[in-house]
């Protein structure tokens, strides 16, 4: 069970993580236009994914501070769990793309070059030579 200070302080965690999130988005957005550097829109596109995950975040901790009730009877805590649960299933996830997309590449017999359709950044297999 989650006393009221801690709910307030997953709140306040909450909340920070979700600004600075935001901020970064902002902050990458602008130097993307700026420079239109890809290694700046590559992480543009990571801190997009920390925002999206953060305000996943944060609508569970504000689900997990509903008072118990007919439902759940022990309150909503749980919430909170299966959405630590989903971070972690999808950071695994990009995790095990991003090192098979290394891999593919260490082991392809042609030099690697970006792709130039942006479409193709999110494709994990070696270039064509
Ligand atoms: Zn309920």
């Amino acid at each position: 069970m989650s006393t009221p200070r801690s709910t307030r302080m997953n709140l306040s965690a909450g909340l920070a993580s979700v600004i600075v999130a935001a901020a970064l988005v902002g902050l990458k957005l602008w130097a993307f236009g700026q420079t239109g550097a890809l290694s700046v829109a590559a992480s543009l596109a990571d801190s997009a994914m920390d925002l999206m995950v953060s305000l996943g975040a944060m609508a569970a901790i504000l689900y997990a501070a509903k008072p118990a009730d007919e439902d759940h009877a022990f309150g909503h805590s749980s919430a909170e769990d299966l959405a630590a649960l989903g971070q972690s299933i999808f950071i695994a996830i990009a995790a095990g793309a991003i090192g098979w997309g290394a891999v593919n590449r260490l082991l392809a017999p042609a030099r690697p070059r970006w792709p130039t359709n942006p479409s193709a950044w999110w494709s994990w297999a070696p270039p064509s030579p």
